[in-house]
C-alpha cells in the first residue's frame, strides 16, 4: 500500500461503514474499506431482520449485508480484509497500520461498532440466533407468547424486560446479585410489570436446545447457596453491557466514561479535523442497523465536505 494516499478510508463493515461506503463511492471517493475482524457486524450474528425498513418480508442478517455490500460495490469500493491494529492520527494524512501494512488516508471515517458482551459458554455461542440473542428490539418479536430470560441487572436489562412483556407471556431477569445496578425509574418499572420475574444472586451455567428446535431451557447456579437448578424458558436474552470497538483510538479521540467516541451533536465530527464516526461507536443509545446505516450516510456526506473545502 506504500506511500498512496486514499482520499477516504473507511473503517468497519456494518450497516454504518457499507452506507458510508455507497454514498461516499457514489460520489466518486473510492473509498477503501477496512473489514475487520467480523465482516459484516453484528447483524451476521443474528437471524432473522424484520425491522429494517425497504425488506417488508423480513431477511436474514448475514444476506442483509451481503446485499449492502454489493450495493457498495457497484460504486467502486475497494475493499481490505483484515483489522486495523493501530492508528496514527495526530498527523496528517493518518496512519493506519493493517495486518502489519501501513495505510494513508485524508479523512477516515470510523464505523467499528460496539460488541455485545456476553456470557462466554459453549452453548451460547451455539444457540446465538437460535433463541439467544444480545437485542431485544431485533428478535423480541420472534418470541411471542413465549417465555424468555434476560440476563443482567443494569438499564438495559431492565429495557429490554420491559419491552419483551410486548410479546412475551412471562420474563424472567437472572441476575448475579441481589441488588439491581439500573437506576430507580427502571428498576420500578420492571418490578411494577406483572409479567416479569426475578430470580436473584443466580447465574446461568447452560443453555439447553439445538438450533433447529431452539432453546429449552437454562441450568442455573446461585451463586450463594451453590445450589444448582433447572429452568425452562424459549429465550435467552443477554443484556450485561457493550463495549464499542475503540480501543486503538484511545489518547487519540475524545470518548464519554464507556468509551463510546464523541461527536458533535447533529454530525459525524470527533475532534480530530478530517476523522468521522458512525454507527455503534458512537451510539450507546439506539444501537439499531437503521440508525447506524443513517449516520454512516451522514459521516460520508461531512468526510466528502470536508475534503472538498480542503481543496479550495
Ligand atoms: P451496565 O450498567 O454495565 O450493566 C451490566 C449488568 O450486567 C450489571 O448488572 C452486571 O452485573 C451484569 N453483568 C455484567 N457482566 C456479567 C456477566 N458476565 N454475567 C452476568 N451478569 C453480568 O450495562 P447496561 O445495562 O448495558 O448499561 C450501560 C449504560 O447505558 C449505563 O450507563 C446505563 O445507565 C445506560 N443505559 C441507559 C438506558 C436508559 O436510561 N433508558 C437504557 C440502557 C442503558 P453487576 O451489577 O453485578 O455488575
Amino acid at each position: 500500500m506504500g506511500d498512496k494516499v486514499n482520499e477516504l478510508v473507511i473503517l468497519g463493515s456494518g450497516p454504518a461503514g457499507l452506507t458510508a461506503a455507497l454514498y461516499a463511492g457514489r460520489a466518486n471517493l473510492s473509498p477503501l474499506l477496512i473489514e475487520g475482524t467480523a465482516p459484516g457486524g453484528q447483524l451476521t450474528i443474528t437471524t432473522e431482520v424484520e425491522n429494517y425498513p425497504g425488506f417488508e418480508h423480513g431477511i436474514q442478517g448475514p444476506e442483509m449485508m451481503e446485499v449492502f455490500r454489493r450495493q457498495a460495490e457497484r460504486f467502486g469500493l475497494r475493499v481490505t480484509y483484515g483489522e486495523a491494529s493501530a492508528v496514527n492520527l495526530k498527523e496528517h494524512p493518518f496512519e493506519l497500520t493493517v495486518e502489519g501494512e501501513a495505510i494513508k488516508a485524508e479523512a477516515l471515517i470510523i464505523a467499528t461498532g460496539a460488541t455485545a458482551k456476553l456470557l462466554g459458554i459453549e452453548s451460547e455461542k451455539r444457540l446465538m440466533g437460535y433463541g439467544v440473542s444480545a437485542c431485544a428490539t431485533c428478535d423480541g418479536a420472534f418470541f411471542k407468547d413465549k417465555e424468555a430470560i434476560v440476563v443482567g441487572g443494569g438499564d438495559t436489562a431492565m429495557e429490554e424486560a420491559y419491552f419483551l412483556t410486548r410479546f412475551c407471556s412471562k420474563v424472567t431477569v437472572v441476575h448475579r446479585r441481589k441488588q439491581l445496578r439500573a437506576s430507580k425509574i427502571m428498576q420500578d418499572r420492571a418490578q411494577k410489570n406483572p409479567k416479569i420475574g426475578f430470580i436473584w444472586d443466580s447465574v446461568i451455567e447452560e443453555i439447553h436446545g439445538e438450533p433447529k428446535s431452539g432453546v429449552a431451557g437454562v441450568a442455573l447456579k446461585n451463586l450463594v447457596t451453590g445450589k444448582s437448578s433447572e429452568f425452562k424458558t424459549d429465550a435467552v436474552f443477554v443484556a450485561i453491557g457493550h463495549q464499542p470497538n475503540t480501543q486503538i483510538f484511545r489518547g487519540q479521540l475524545e470518548m464519554d466514561e464507556l468509551a463510546y467516541l464523541k461527536v458533535k451533536p447533529g454530525s459525524t465530527y470527533t475532534n480530530v479535523d478530517g476523522v468521522f464516526a458512525a454507527g455503534d461507536v458512537a451510539d450507546r443509545t439506539y444501537r439499531q442497523a437503521v440508525t447506524a446505516a443513517g449516520t454512516g450516510c451522514m459521516a460520508a456526506i461531512d468526510a466528502e465536505r470536508w475534503l472538498e473545502a480542503r481543496q479550495n
